[in-house]
């Protein structure tokens, strides 16, 4: 089954709604080539892990939309600001005041997510679980940036029922910061689920699932 489809049926089977999930095709490492090909199949939404090479493929097809789900440098803020329409890896009071800054510039409120380490794994990037509700709130008050939601990476593992409890954890965070009733906005996206585990993901209430080789290998 293609990619699309099995997004779908997870989908249908979670008793959710065909639109409820976008299929974020990660094209790290993939040529313009191969991406203008997974366009002509459906595909409109791009994922980078780098700025400088999502930067050479944005300057080719500018029209699609494109997210950040790599780490990201404070000194390569003001470049993502003027590529990403979503930037999903932000982790720190430092990165977003810089993005904040480098959004005013140019005039535009970016709208972001907000990268947690939900699995507790001391090589991942994001920031912890408990340091989540403060950063929220700062950002809420930075007038450039539109926080949307929340982001993890579950560990590597041949078996997707393992990255059930992490992105139980994730949905149960955002679920508990849109009760605090201290955000200024709805955070209504979570950006969960891989080749390996995305289907879990999606019964999870994963909105945004990141796809690379299922889509590019398959
Ligand atoms: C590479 C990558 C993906 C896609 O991984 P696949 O296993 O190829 O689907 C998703 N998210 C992030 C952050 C990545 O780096």
């Amino acid at each position: 089954m293609k990619t699309k489809e099995r997004v779908a049926s997870a989908l249908s089977r979670s008793g959710r709604g065909p639109a409820d999930a976008v299929l974020v095709a990660v094209s790290k490492n993939r040529t313009v080539e191969e991406i203008r090909q997974a366009v002509v199949s459906g595909i409109s939404e791009l994922g980078e892990n780098r700025v400088q090479e999502a930067s050479e493929k944005f300057g080719v097809l500018p029209d699609l939309r494109w997210h950040l789900v790599g780490h990201l440098q404070t000194n390569k803020a003001k470049e993502a600001v003027r590529i990403f329409d979503l930037i999903h890896s932000v982790d720190s009071l430092h990165l977003a005041l810089e993005l904040d800054k480098q959004a005013l510039r140019i005039n535009k409120v970016q709208d972001i997510l907000l990268e947690v380490n939900v699995s507790g794994e001391a090589a991942k990037f994001g920031i912890k679980p408990g340091e989540c509700l403060d950063l929220a709130v700062r950002i809420a008050a930075m007038k450039n940036l539109r926080l949307l939601g929340l982001m993890t990476v579950a560990p590597l593992c041949d078996d997707p029922e393992a990255s059930r409890p992490v992105f139980k954890g994730l949905r149960e965070l955002r679920d508990a910061l849109n009760s605090s009733g201290k955000l200024s906005g709805e955070l209504v996206h979570l950006s969960m689920g891989m080749t390996g585990d995305f289907e879990v993901a999606i019964e999870e209430g994963s909105t945004l699932v990141r796809i690379g080789r299922a889509i590019f290998e398959g």
